[in-house]
């Protein structure tokens, strides 16, 4: 197992968290690294497991400190991803998914070349609209800001390895999840690939020596 960043963007309310949510309780080779933010928690967000709430300035000390792998400013707070993070998941052999905005991710794959990107997409923008107002965790000003924040978000979709449409979640996380099954199996992944072809390869050419007419 070669385990590999996979990055999850789609403009605010397209459902990303939800599908990240969804594989780690049901893929176990998938782990989630918490970014930082200076957003203020939401009702029920606990630091160190939602996100690692910071200050400002701790965030600023951290970014100096050259903590992060990529840091972006998104709807008027920073957030960022710890390199110590995508470490500690890919060393327990788990894929890290990663919920991030399409600044972010931009940074990320320069950093990590064999990070996969995958764009969730809105099957309307009706639909977008609904779920994120469904969501209520926005106030007026806020629900603005994201709803321009979508708009600058799409026009990165075609920057993406993989675009899925999350028109039903069980759909869209199946999706998602073949994507990450399709990649596993990428020949550069494959571990020791040109030692498996070797011994298959010297057991049937004794094969072959054996049966040939002497
Ligand atoms: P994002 O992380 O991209 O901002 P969320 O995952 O928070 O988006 O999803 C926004 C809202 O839409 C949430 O209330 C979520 O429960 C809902 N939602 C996400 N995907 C679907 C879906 N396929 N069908 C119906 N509701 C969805
Ligand atoms: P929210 O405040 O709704 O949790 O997240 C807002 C936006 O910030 C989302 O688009 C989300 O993908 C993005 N985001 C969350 N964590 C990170 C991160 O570590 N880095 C970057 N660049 N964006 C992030």
């Amino acid at each position: 197992m070669n385990p590999f960043p996979l990055i999850l963007s789609a403009p605010s309310g397209g459902g990303k968290t939800t599908i990240a949510r969804r594989l780690l309780e049901w893929r176990p080779d998938v782990g989630y690294s918490i970014s930082c933010t200076t957003r203020k928690p939401r009702a029920g967000e606990t630091t160190g497991r939602d996100y690692f709430f910071l200050t400002s300035e701790e965030f600023r000390e951290r970014r100096e400190r050259g903590e992060f792998a990529e840091c972006a400013e998104v709807h008027g707070h920073w957030y960022g991803t710890l390199r110590s993070e995508i470490e500690r998941v890919l060393a327990d052999g788990q894929h890290v998914i990663m919920d991030i905005d399409v600044q972010g991710a931009a940074q990320l794959a320069r950093a990590y070349p064999h990070a996969v990107l995958v764009f969730v997409l809105p099957p309307s923008a009706d639909v977008l609209l609904a779920r994120l107002r469904a969501r209520k965790t926005e106030d007026r000003a806020s629900l603005a800001r994201r709803m321009m924040s979508a708009l600058e978000e799409l026009r990165h979709a075609e920057d993406y390895h993989y675009v899925v449409v999350n028109d039903d979640l069980d759909r869209a996380v199946a999706r998602v999840s073949a994507v990450i099954d399709a990649e596993t199996s990428r020949r550069e992944r494959v571990h020791n690939l040109e030692e498996q072809v070797r011994s298959l390869t010297e057991r049937l050419e004794r094969e072959v020596d054996n049966n040939s007419p002497k």
